[in-house]
């Protein structure tokens, strides 16, 4: 091209970045990779290998291993073998490789971004720029939380073993996300890349043997979905750590259940970005670039939805139609496009379809009249306008270039667009005004909320969804407690402790005076004390078997009715942690001045002594006291992100919660359980004990002269383990806490996959109520709450 003709079209030039350097890296390796175990390349048992090609050419880049079972258990072997030294080498020994790591990066960044953006096909300004300077920022801060662990995370230890399994769009990102923490916290790992983008964690690999990293603490085996199915039923592995799709993380979800392993789950995204009237459009036609095609949409928190107010809405179409006219789309490795290609065919073909389905269902679609390269997987850009909420395209994740826009008249409107969705992953809201943002953002269901921003990150701050877009947070200190356990996990029993009892003086049927007035505990829904749906009652018997009393035996319409009581409770959630607290004192006062009562009913339920049921009573009422104190005192964080923002750490009731209280210590159970989720401004659907719930249907006497509102907390008695299964299965129900057998903790687990509760299980395991290192404070905290980072612009 001339000059002369330059001037005239103003067209770019081609801008190719060097690729010499991931040549040479992948000629040493003879273009075949191995796996990477114990510090070694070695040959997959199978000797099966598989391609990995540039979507940008359609070019053969090299030869990947496919792991099986047998190579997964190597790696296994390895990393159980390296993670004694790993521990005990310290915070600070971790510290030193993970900075070692970071500094690597640092200087081997262009071969990442290089090498990533010709294997996943996405810009090479977006790795170079984004990718790889927060990959290296990932280890350092992580590097930092190693040093750190003693003092900051003194109650918890590392968990073992951890499987991590990640997805293509951010390969090498995604691998740090998962990494960094594990490291840090003293656990070792096996990890496995997905099958279209192996080749920076193989790279990865190299850094690792190059800071001499011990061997055996990172393993990288390469394959498709059998592998990763193989290290998340590997008996060994202690944790897996999940990104990828909503399907998948619900496989996963099962084939874990019962096992113990803790998994956190990283999934799919159908996230709002919502405009107000008064956005500044110009910055918001920006952001929607950012949003929708950064990573030509790859990516799980993608603004795929622009909510867009009514007044405005014709405008800003217009504005994003010109800008998309000069997205340029091409090679990945030039340095001028804003768009490269979709990662593989089979993706560009989900992507096709759903397009269609969505031009068939009658919405209008817009694209640019640029043209897409042939000789790779390219797909345009695209607008989709005036999408009804029910259609397809506004319901399903089409992780590709496509904006599908609505519009809305009220804040209320928006906000029930943006909630219209099963997943929960991020949000980004544009308004000039910031009351009218910070009014909405806690109104959003999802884990991040971008305020006049969006698709921002960074290691200091927390990730993960809210729904069926997974559970745990990576980054930030919240994404720690993913790799830990408390210390007090190992102190838990098998069988709970056993309690002395005496037996109930015998009447021979002799007395002369009248009969006891009947008293009939009932259901407690909705502040109103119930009769069961089905009209029977169930026996209570005291340990020695005598009866005692009958409770209903709830069902399904009850579990049912209860949910929607706690659904329609909205007084409980919006009151203050102050207001809340007082209504704690309340309840402990209220208990206190009928402790005599609750005594002498722990004593008929457990034939304990009087002198351990005091004790129950009073430990119950110190427990409500320390809820009550932390009721506003568990706060969230302000995280010194990078970018020019502050985000704050917002924890946030989980929803509605299923409580099903342990069978031992009948009323210090159910208040070590119900009270902490209680706090946090969770409305509750309690399942008490089974053998003992005359506790419970006492207690709700006291809530109800304490001031909790109907609906906040609900009792619903009966079999356990049966009203325990309509919970998990409920998708009203956010949360489960289950404590009770193995076999029940597994059904839970398995039950609640289709809606990807957040669920916490004892496994069989006992705790002693009385030990508050093992049974109060932030650990039960923690499971009652979600945190969601709200990013606000800030500072120079
Ligand atoms: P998957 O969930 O299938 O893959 C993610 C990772 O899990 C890959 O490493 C994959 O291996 C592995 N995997 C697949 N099946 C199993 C299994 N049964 N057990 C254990 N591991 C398994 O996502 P895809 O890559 O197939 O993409 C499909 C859709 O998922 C996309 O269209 C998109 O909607 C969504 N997605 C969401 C992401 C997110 O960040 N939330 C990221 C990527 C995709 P392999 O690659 O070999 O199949």
């Amino acid at each position: 091209m001339k000059v002369q003709e330059i001037f005239q079209t103003m067209e770019y030039g081609p801008a190719p970045e060097s690729n010499k350097e991931s040549i040479e890296f992948l000629d040493s390796h003879k273009r075949k990779f191995g796996l990477f175990i114990n510090g070694k390349w070695v040959k997959p048992e199978s000797n099966e290998y598989f391609e990995s090609i540039n979507p940008s050419t359609k070019e053969k880049l090299a030869e990947i291993a496919e792991a099986n079972v047998k190579d997964v258990d190597q790696a296994v072997k390895a990393a159980g073998k390296a993670l004694k030294s790993w521990v005990e080498i310290g915070g600070h020994g971790r510290a030193r490789y993970m900075y070692a790591l970071a500094r690597q990066i640092q200087k081997h960044a262009r071969l990442f971004a290089v090498l990533e953006s010709m294997d996943n096909g996405k810009p090479i300004r977006e790795t170079r720029d984004i990718d790889i300077p927060l990959v290296a920022r990932h280890f350092y801060h992580h590097a930092g939380w190693a040093q750190l662990m003693d003092t900051e995370m003194k109650d918890y230890k590392e968990i073992g073993v951890i499987g991590q399994i990640i997805p293509w769009n951010f390969p090498l990102l995604m691998l740090s996300w998962k990494i960094a923490p594990s490291l840090a916290m003293g656990n070792t790992v096996i990890l496995k890349p997905a099958e279209f983008t192996s080749l920076t964690a193989l790279l990865f690999a190299d850094i690792c043997k190059q800071i001499g990293l011990p061997t055996g603490v990172v393993n990288v085996v390469t394959g498709h979905g059998d592998t990763g199915a193989a290290i998340v039923n590997h008996p060994d592995v202690k944790k897996i750590a999940f990104t990828g799709s909503t399907e998948v993380g619900k496989i996963i979800r099962k084939a874990t259940a019962g096992s113990g392993k803790k998994i956190s789950l990283e999934l799919g995204g159908k996230s709002p970005f919502i405009v107000f009237e008064d956005a500044d459009l110009d910055s918001v036609v920006e952001g929607v670039v950012d949003a929708i095609w950064f990573n030509q949409g790859q990516v799980c928190c993608a603004g795929s939805r622009l909510l867009v107010q009514e007044s405005i809405a014709e405008k800003l179409y217009k504005k994003i139609r010109v800008r998309m006219e000069t997205l340029r789309i091409g090679n990945s490795l030039d340095k001028t496009i804003d768009i490269g290609a979709i990662v593989a065919p089979v993706q560009l073909k989900v992507i096709e379809d759903l397009v269609q389905k969505g031009i068939d269902e009658g919405n209008t679609i817009w694209q640019p009249t640029l043209v897409c390269p042939t000789d790779g997987y390219f797909y345009p850009p695209t607008l989709f306008t005036d999408v009804a909420p029910s259609s397809s395209i506004a319901q399903e994740e089409i992780f590709g270039p496509v904006l599908v826009g609505m519009s809305f008249r009220s804040h209320g409107e928006a906000v029930k667009l943006a909630n219209n969705t099963r997943y929960g992953l991020a949000a980004s809201i544009w308004t000039e005004n910031i009351n009218l943002a910070l009014d909405v953002a806690p109104q959003i269901k999802a884990g991040t909320v971008w305020i006049n921003c969006t698709n921002v990150f960074d290691a200091a701050s927390g990730f993960g969804g809210y729904r069926e877009s997974g559970f745990g947070r990576e980054g930030g200190k919240e994404g720690l407690y993913e790799y830990v356990k408390h210390t007090s996990d190992s102190e838990f029993r098998d069988s709970p402790k056993k309690i002395k009892t005496t037996e109930p003086p015998s009447s021979n049927g002799s007395s002369k005076s009248l009969p006891k007035i009947d008293k009939t505990p009932k259901l407690f829904i909705g502040g109103k004390q119930a009769r069961p749906d089905g009209g029977n009652s169930m026996a209570v018997l005291d340990t020695f078997g005598n009866q005692i009393s009958e409770v209903p035996k709830g069902n399904r319409k009850d579990i049912r009715n209860a949910v929607e009581a706690a659904h329609s409770c909205t007084a409980w959630g919006s009151l203050t942690g102050h207001a809340k607290a007082q209504v704690l004192y309340y309840i402990a006062e209220n208990l206190s001045a009928r402790s005599a009562e609750f005594v002498t009913r722990i004593m008929q339920q457990t034939n304990q002594s009087q002198t351990d049921a005091e004790k129950e009573v009073a430990t119950s009422i110190e427990r409500i006291y320390t809820y009550a104190a932390w009721a506003d005192k568990y706060d969230g964080n302000v995280h010194h992100t990078i970018q020019r923002n502050i985000t704050i750490a917002m924890p946030e009731k989980v929803g509605v919660m299923a409580i099903i209280c342990p069978e031992e210590l009948p009323l210090l159970g159910l208040i070590s359980t119900v009270i902490p989720a209680l706090a946090m401004g969770n409305s509750l659907i309690v399942v008490p004990s089974e053998k003992s719930p005359l506790s419970a249907t006492d207690l709700y006497q006291i809530l109800e002269t304490s001031d909790v509102p109907g609906g906040a907390v609900n009792i619903v008695t009966g079999h356990k383990d049966e009203l325990c299964k309509e919970l998990a299965k409920h998708d009203d129900v956010d949360g489960l806490w289950y404590f009770g057998s193995a076999q029940g903790s597994k059904d839970v687990e398995l039950l609640s996959a289709d809606n990807l509760k957040r669920t916490w299980v004892s496994y069989g395991k006992y705790r002693d109520w009385y030990d508050k290192s093992q049974s109060e404070g932030r650990e039960f905290l923690r499971h009652a709450i979600e945190i969601k980072n709200i990013w606000v612009p800030y500072g120079e």
